[in-house]
């Protein structure tokens, strides 16, 4: 094939740089894999959208380096107030924490605003020597057997090519990537009321900042209003009853226009808002891909998948299908593995999707069904539970295990526990990184594999790296041999040091 004289090459070709992007371009930049990550806005998404970042999702950022100055620049979910205009009528939860366990270092939803979320993930992806490409935009691409040949052009017009090995398409829930494939995004509409969702400021002593301000039965529809973390302004969120409405931001989102909706709404009169820094408008709906993978084109986060907001769940399951990507696109293009390890990819991750929108769903039904202010979110929303237990990646050894044992597919906990010099460590400390982690938890023969790639820990007692001092890794993991996947999987767990080997050379070649 001939290329034209400007093409680039390069092994992993990112579009979009959103959460879910920039994800995968930090785990390939830690793994020394040459990419480019490319977006067309000029300087990152503007807005507070996505706020709510689940425990789990934290688990994965503080692996990433990112989880400290996500929580320096956000906090934690505030109570939500309950108003009838000018009337305080109750105060209530939103999110029901996570049990308290050593195996479970986040139990609690961290609130940011997107934005801030993506500024952090880009200063961490610089920090590892990466860079967004801002002002470029891929506007088509060509696929073959080995690779795919994508234009990009930049805010002045010029184009160039690049051939890349692979193809990420992060570009969002409108993806050019999934459209031009021509992969079917099928789902439903959850909700037929139009949603106005602005940053802005809000002036006046209306609001305490502690707050989550909620107006459930206000008249002409739902209004809410949230305090973003460190920065003055607030989320206003304002769905519209009548289902006919087409709200245009350029209209109904000017400081006048949105301080005159809060005040019809709120019962408040005389609310003033200042600037409004982003605009947008949505219907709830749920949808999904009918694949992930189209040959050496890969769908991820939004791409693949939209959800209602209810729950905060979007982002959350787009990151993660950006880190359970990032190992397997690593392994392939750095330590053998065969291509088919990326159709792994498509059937853990449309499982995953698929349960997640019907979970978006539900709450959002539960909401509406409530009508009096939001429901409570369960812990199933934390993301925590999710596991590959049915993958075709997973191996699960052992016979007879009791009822509610750890099983191979299941995220692996973390547990503290000491180091021969009597330093705390926690098992999450073990797995932060790349490799993959062998544990031998118990009296379970071992020996290390010769892979610079593998990280042996024997756990428990006697002569072992990590001391079990408190007895937390036993309780949490049993006894036997554990493959901790890259991205905090068991993938392998058995009594056999042999089936390590074996699992290894299937997902290094
Ligand atoms: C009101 C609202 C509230 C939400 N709240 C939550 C929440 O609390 N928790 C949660 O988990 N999720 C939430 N979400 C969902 C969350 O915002 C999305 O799931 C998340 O943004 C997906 O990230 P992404 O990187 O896949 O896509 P996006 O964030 O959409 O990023 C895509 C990027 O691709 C770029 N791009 C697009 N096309 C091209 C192209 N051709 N070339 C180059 N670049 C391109 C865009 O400029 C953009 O930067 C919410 C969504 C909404 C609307």
């Amino acid at each position: 094939m001939s290329l034209p004289s400007n093409t680039s090459a390069t092994e992993v070709l990112i579009a979009g740089a959103g959460p879910t992007g920039l994800v995968l371009a930090i785990d390939l930049a830690r793994r020394g894999v040459r990419h480019r990550i490319v977006d067309r806005s000029e300087r990152g998404f503007p807005g507070s959208r996505g706020t709510g970042i689940q425990p789990r999702s934290q688990e994965v950022l503080d692996d990433l380096g990112a989880i400290d100055a996500l929580w320096a620049a956000g906090g934690p979910c505030p109570l939500v107030q309950i108003w009838e205009g000018t009337t305080r009528v109750g105060e209530q939860r939103i999110v029901a924490p996570a049990e308290p366990s050593p195996g479970v270092p986040y139990d609690e939803v961290l609130m940011i605003p997107q934005w801030r979320t993506v500024e952090i993930l880009t200063a961490r992806l610089e920090e590892l020597g990466g860079r967004v490409e801002f002002g470029t935009e891929l506007t088509g691409f060509d696929h073959d057997a080995d690779g795919v040949t994508a234009t990009l052009r930049d805010a002045g017009g010029a184009e160039q090519t690049v051939r890349a090995e692979y193809l990420v398409a992060a570009d969002g829930g409108r993806s050019t990537v999934r459209k031009a494939l021509g992969v079917a995004f099928t789902g439903e509409q959850v909700d037929p009321r139009p949603v106005l969702i602005a940053d802005v400021i809000v002036e006046g002593e209306l609001l305490d900042r502690d707050h989550w301000h909620m107006w459930p039965r206000a008249k002409g529809g739902i209004l809410a209003l949230r305090p973003l973390e460190n920065v003055e302004t607030y989320q206003v969120m304002a769905s519209f009853a009548d289902t006919s409405y087409e709200p245009d931001p350029a209209r109904d989102a000017t400081p006048e226009a949105l301080a005159r909706l809060i005040s019809e709404r709120s019962g408040h009169p005389g609310v003033r808002t200042g600037e409004v820094r982003w605009a947008s408008v949505y219907r709830a709906r749920a949808a999904m891909a009918e694949r992930f993978r189209t040959g050496r084109v890969l769908l991820a986060g939004d791409a693949a998948h939209v959800h209602s907001p209810a729950g905060g769940q979007g982002l959350n399951t787009s990151l993660q299908d950006a880190y359970n990507l990032g190992w397997k696109l690593g392994a392939v293009l750095r330590l053998g593995a065969p291509d088919a390890l990326l159709d792994t990819y498509d059937t853990e991750r449309t499982r995953v999707a698929a349960d997640v929108l019907r979970l978006s769903t539900s709450v959002h039904q539960a909401d509406r069904a409530a009508g009096n202010g939001p429901s409570l979110r369960g812990r199933e929303t934390h993301q925590l539970t999710l596991n590959y237990r049915e993958s075709p990646l997973t191996r699960e050894m052992r016979r007879d295990l009791p009822e509610g044992a750890l099983r191979a597919g299941d995220r692996a906990p973390d547990a503290p526990c000491v180091d021969a010099s009597g330093t705390a460590v926690r098992l999450f400390d073990a797995f932060r990184g790349p490799h993959f982690t062998l544990l031998a938890v118990g009296d379970t023969e071992c020996t290390a594999p010769d892979a610079a790639w593998v990280r042996t820990y024997r756990v428990g007692g006697g002569p072992a790296d990590l001391l079990d001092t408190e007895g937390h890794a036993k309780a949490a993991y049993g006894s036997g041999l554990f493959l901790i996947r890259p991205d905090g999987y068991v993938g392998l767990a058995t009594d056999d040091p042999a089936d390590v080997a074996a699992y290894l050379a299937r997902v290094a070649g």
